[in-house]
């Protein structure tokens, strides 16, 4: 479940870029590339630390642009606000998120009953949903077991 089980492809790159009329550049297919790669939901430091292997000088302030241009397209989507820096997801598969509050890992989970759940019926009128996500907040198995680990220590 911790994998990226989604169907990115290199030709969805292809395709979005031909329909928004940008050009596919080397370095935008190196992000794509490495965002799809990741498997998790990185932020744009640890894209760019990937990216800058094979470009070694582009910058940070690149990477970010082309991750923003990747969202607005809807090639990626950004994660919902989590306080810290800005994560991006390359599932673009219907999914939900498992967010633990010590690390702050976000973890990908599929369930079909969050899927469909209702709109309340007070609002199906004043609001067009579009997407619905679930998220689950608390601390992970790995928090846990170093909390446990600290704690018998004592
Ligand atoms: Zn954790
Ligand atoms: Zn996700």
């Amino acid at each position: 479940m911790q994998k990226w089980t989604g169907t990115t492809t290199p030709e969805m790159l292809r395709a979005g870029c031909r329909e928004y009329g940008l050009r596919i550049t080397p370095q935008r297919t190196a992000v794509y590339e490495e965002v799809c790669r990741s498997g998790t939901h990185p932020t744009a430091e640890e894209l760019h630390a990937g990216v800058r292997r094979r470009f070694a000088n582009i910058s940070l302030d690149t990477v970010n642009r082309t991750l923003l241009t990747f969202a607005r397209i809807g090639l990626i989507e950004i994660i919902e606000g989590y306080g810290g820096p800005r994560r991006y997801d390359p599932n673009r598969t219907l999914h939900h998120h498992l967010h633990c509050l010590r690390c702050g890992t976000v973890v990908d989970f599929y369930h079909e009953e969050y899927d469909t759940l209702a709109v309340p019926a007070n609002l199906q009128h004043k609001f067009k949903v579009l997407s619905k996500k679930v998220i689950l907040k608390g601390t992970c198995g790995r928090c846990q077991s170093i909390k446990k680990k600290h704690h018998d220590r004592k």
